[in-house]
């Protein structure tokens, strides 16, 4: 019987792609000479694409493909598929919630810890011998300081779950007002961050929420608050977050995420109250592998007719 083709846009995992080879007919086309002409030879065997948070599933591939059934992303976040262009050629689409969440709110957790204990700086001062000629200078208390979440969804809640053992009091601003008594709600950005000393950035990336993060919003924060943002580059505003850092607008920035990554802004490199990741929220080995299974049994449910597990469309 001729494989089931899956077009896997970029490489993500090793073992994603030796399960899925075993299973389907795995396209790798970043191992092509030229992927314009694999694609074009072998766009009508392709009924499935497996995406990640790099390269997922844009109107130009999805077009290319004339029998894609399914895009089945390596990743919880939908920013890099057109889904309006799914949902109108009845292409399902899956993602990988709630196996990461705890690792997300993990990191996000760290970024405040080490912004604002400069466990970074503090790592480096040891490392250069700067010890032996006195003692760190002192730095930010984490614990009990209030924290704004933008976008208390699965990782959001698991943040503010996090931030509570803290001490700390949590507020959120969310499209909707949950039912949680001990966080309070705010319909609008400014107040939040008007309200809190750390905000930590956790929705998803959507025309709404590009920027949610402005100038205005940073200004609320002010030349103590502390941004952390684990979501996405492009919900803050990047310029003005880097000018702020550099006017002393704000106190400090811990960055899972950026606008144009893998490329950061050089004048972030310089500054000591600022943490820089590339992009590994998600990234550890228990994860990663448990995301990769997730992709893996949704794309087997689909093709044996049965129910997707983590459908989205
Ligand atoms: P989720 O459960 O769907 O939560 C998304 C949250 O965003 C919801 O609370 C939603 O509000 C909120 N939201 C949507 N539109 C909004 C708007 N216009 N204004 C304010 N809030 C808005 O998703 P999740 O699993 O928590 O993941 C959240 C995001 O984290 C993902 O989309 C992804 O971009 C990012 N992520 C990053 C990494 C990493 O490695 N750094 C890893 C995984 C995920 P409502 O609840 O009111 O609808």
């Amino acid at each position: 019987m001729e494989k089931i083709g899956v077009w896997m846009t970029c490489p993500m995992s090793s073992y994603l792609e030796e399960q899925i080879d075993k299973r389907f007919g795995l396209f790798r086309p970043w191992q092509a000479s030229s992927k314009h002409d694999f694609l074009r030879e072998n766009r009508n065997s392709i009924r499935a694409v497996v995406g990640n948070t790099e390269f997922g599933a844009d109107s130009e591939l999805v077009d290319s493909l004339p029998n894609l059934e399914i895009v089945s992303t390596y990743s919880v976040g939908l920013d890099k598929i057109d889904l309006r262009k799914c949902e109108e050629r009845g292409i399902r689409v899956t993602n990988t919630p709630d196996v990461l969440t705890d690792d997300v709110a993990d990191v996000a957790i760290g970024l405040a810890l080490a912004t604002m204990r400069k466990i970074c700086v503090c790592d480096r001062y040891v490392r250069s011998g700067l010890w032996k000629n006195g003692n760190f200078e002192l730095t930010t208390k984490f614990s009990g300081k209030s924290v704004g979440i933008i976008g208390l969804g699965r990782i959001g809640s698991a943040i503010a779950k996090r931030a509570e053992a803290f001490g700390c009091p949590i507020s959120y601003n969310s499209r909707s007002e949950k039912p949680h008594p001990n966080y309070k709600y705010y319909s609008n950005v400014v107040d939040l961050a008007k309200n809190s000393q750390i905000l930590i950035v956790a929705c998803c990336l959507t025309e709404e929420t590009r920027h949610i993060v402005n100038r205005e919003v940073i200004n609320a924060l002010g030349s103590k608050g502390v941004i952390v943002n684990i979501g996405r580059g492009p919900l803050i505003d990047e310029p003005e977050l880097v000018s702020a850092l550099l006017e002393g607008r704000l106190g400090g920035a811990g960055l899972d995420v950026f606008e144009n990554e893998p490329e950061v802004p050089k004048e972030l490199f310089g500054l000591e109250n600022v943490v820089l990741l590339p992009h590994v929220g998600s990234d550890s080995v228990e994860t990663c592998r448990a995301m990769a299974d997730l992709v893996i049994r949704n794309l087997e449910a689909y093709f044996r007719s049965k129910p997707l597990l983590t459908p989205v469309i």
